[in-house]
């Protein structure tokens, strides 16, 4: 009954220099039947869900505004059969995603659901399956617009979701209505975050894409709005994985850049990471007081310690952002597969997960579907 995770090998297999982590296969890995891994030894240990591809924002670094939803959504029972395979392979946290999650009828309840699982692996590496007072409680995050989140944060909140992230690309309400091409939005999100603080669901964490030319004026009101409200805030490198086709990398403001603007503001002191995994760098300011993280896909790729892989809202399984095809689990499971097929099924999808994306190299060729429709 008792097994003990292999992690002996990881730290020989991810050689990184700092900027792109390069992955050897390693046997070892290839061979085990322990939590999931991928075959460069990669722990997976973090899901996202997306529950629809729906979306009541037309963010422009994301969606052209004239698409609707291009997918699938599954009845909620479907996705939770499939999070409960991942969770029975070492998945430990699940962020429900989308289009906008908070359009998706029956959240609360899968929720619910989702607080009800226990990890299958202790963090000494431990299996304990399903045996009854075990396992530890997933850790349940949400990524949303903030529309409709003051009104659904305490039935969340009462369902168990342990913490929400909220997507606020400006902190002006006039810009922020620009990203989003919705008139009068940024009180609905601001009231949101509060709301979402107020109930515990923290450290709420506030991401923003800067695009320059846009909301690059917004960096210092950023740090000001983290200190007046006691939320993290997350600047993120744009990504080429929008609708239109529209990406340029002039357009990227850098973390260097970033770190630059808030040093100017204010010096900054670098944070320890939580978690090798962990895709943003973290920083306070010298009083203490805020905390920013900078995620920087582009001028810092994290690969070499991604432990990540999306299940898209028709139930395909996809192992890195810039995949160039998808995997398709539901398909198996509607065709009558059984537990112990579908979990091999995601071993052999996962162990083939890609070492690394390519953005901005020569030949990168963008992914097989956009962010909105992946599940960000
Ligand atoms: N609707 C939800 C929201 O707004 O948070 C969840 C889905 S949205 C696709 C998830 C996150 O992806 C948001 O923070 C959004 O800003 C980010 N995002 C979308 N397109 C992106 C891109 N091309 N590069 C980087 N981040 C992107």
């Amino acid at each position: 009954m008792k097994q003990m995770a292999t992690t002996m090998f990881l730290s020989s297999t991810i050689i990184d220099d700092g900027n792109t982590a390069v992955l050897e296969p390693v046997e070892e890995v290839l061979q085990a039947q322990g939590r999931l891994r991928d075959k460069f030894g990669r722990a997976i240990t973090d899901l996202r869900v997306s529950v629809t591809d729906r979306c009541n924002y037309k963010c422009v670094y994301c969606r052209t505004g004239n698409e609707g939803a291009q997918y699938t959504e599954l009845p909620i029972a479907d996705y939770l059969r499939m999070v409960r395979l991942f969770v029975s392979l070492g998945v430990e946290k699940i962020r429900l995603t989308g289009g906008e999650p908070l359009l998706r009828s029956g959240l609360v309840e899968m929720v619910r659901e989702l607080a009800g699982m226990r990890t299958a692996y202790l963090p000494d590496g431990t299996f304990v399956g399903e045996t009854p007072g075990k396992g530890l409680p997933l850790d349940i995050a949400l990524t949303t617009n903030g529309h409709l989140l003051e009104g659904l944060a305490q039935p969340l909140k009462d369902a168990g979701l342990s913490r929400v992230t909220v997507s606020m690309d400006a902190v002006d309400a006039e810009t922020f209505a620009a990203i989003t091409r919705v008139p009068r939005s940024f009180d609905k999100v601001l009231a949101g975050v509060r709301k979402a603080q107020a109930m515990g669901l923290g450290p709420v964490k506030v991401n923003c894409v800067l695009l320059r030319g846009f909301n690059d004026s917004q960096i210092e009101q950023f740090a000001e709005f983290s200190r007046r409200e006691g939320v993290i805030v997350r600047f993120i490198e744009w990504m080429p994985l929008e609708e239109d086709r529209s990406w340029k990398r002039e357009t990227v403001i850098s973390m260097d850049e970033i770190v630059a603007r808030l040093n100017a503001y204010r010096p900054l002191v670098e944070l320890a990471p939580h978690a090798a995994s962990e895709t943003a760098k973290r920083f306070t300011f010298d009083d203490g007081v805020g905390e920013i993280g900078i995620i920087a896909p582009v001028s810092r790729p994290f690969c070499g310690h991604c432990s990540r892989v999306r299940l898209t809202s028709d139930g395909k399984i996809r192992t890195c952002l810039f995949s160039q095809s998808d995997h398709d689990l539901y398909g198996r499971m509607v065709r009558g597969g059984t537990d112990a097929e579908l979990a091999a099924y995601i071993r052999e999808i996962v162990m083939h997960k890609e070492a690394r994306h390519h953005i901005g190299e020569p030949g990168f060729e963008k992914p097989s579907r956009n962010m909105v429709h992946i599940g960000g």
